[in-house]
């Protein structure tokens, strides 16, 4: 997919105010500091779309960018920062949740999982939340550049073999990089086999 045009729509607070549900929609969510803006920005070519390096914990919005006229990319508040309280916590979870179980022309979520790292407690909950859920998922592994493709390889065995104690079988996955565009241009395929069935 050529990205056209990518453009910022709007960043909600309330799940009742988002834009109306008329395009296929894709979300990307991961822990804080996963590489969840990098990676938007290096799918859409745009440097300045998602505001990266965002201190953890501070307000939650809901980003929504409008893609080639067509489609919306979704970024939500990363999860799973250490500093924050539990009230917030809960506040993020229900927010979060209400939009991932009520957004009508939600796709698939792309949950974003550092290469890097062994698998983590909160993105197997999170996985395992949304398969209990029927809620269609990827997995995207990101800063690949930062290590060997053996070690990136390790960590995602890992991650799925972690997941198949739910599962049946394991969702489709990406290994990418936002600095060196690896698996980029497949996640937009992606997105556009979906769009087009
Ligand atoms: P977010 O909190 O998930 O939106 O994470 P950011 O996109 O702000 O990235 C967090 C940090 O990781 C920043 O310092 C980024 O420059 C760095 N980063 C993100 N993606 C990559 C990547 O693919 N490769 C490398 N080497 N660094 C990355």
């Amino acid at each position: 997919m050529v990205i056209k045009s990518a453009i910022f729509i709007t960043s909600n607070t309330r799940v009742d105010k988002l834009p109306s549900a008329n395009l296929p929609e894709y979300a990307f969510i991961g822990r804080s500091n996963v590489g969840k803006s990098s990676l938007i920005n290096a799918l859409t070519g745009n440097r300045h779309l998602a505001k990266t390096s965002q201190t953890p914990g501070k307000t939650q919005l809901i980003n929504h960018f409008l893609i080639n006229d067509t489609w919306y990319l979704v970024d939500l508040p990363g999860y799973g920062f250490a500093k924050t309280s539990k009230s917030n916590r809960a506040a993020w979870e229900k927010f979060i949740r209400k939009y991932l179980l009520t957004r009508e022309n939600l796709q698939c979520v792309f949950v974003l999982i550092d290469s890097r790292l062994e698998p983590q407690r909160i993105d197997l909950d999170f996985c395992r939340w949304l398969g209990e859920k029927g809620i269609p998922f990827m997995l995207v592994f990101t800063k690949a550049d930062k290590q060997s493709q053996l070690k990136s390889k390790a960590n995602i065995d890992k991650f799925r073999s972690a997941l198949l104690q739910w599962f049946e079988e394991t969702p489709p996955h990406f290994l990418t990089s936002a600095e060196t565009q690896l698996g980029c241009e497949q996640v937009l395929a992606t997105i556009d086999e979906i769009n087009s069935n």
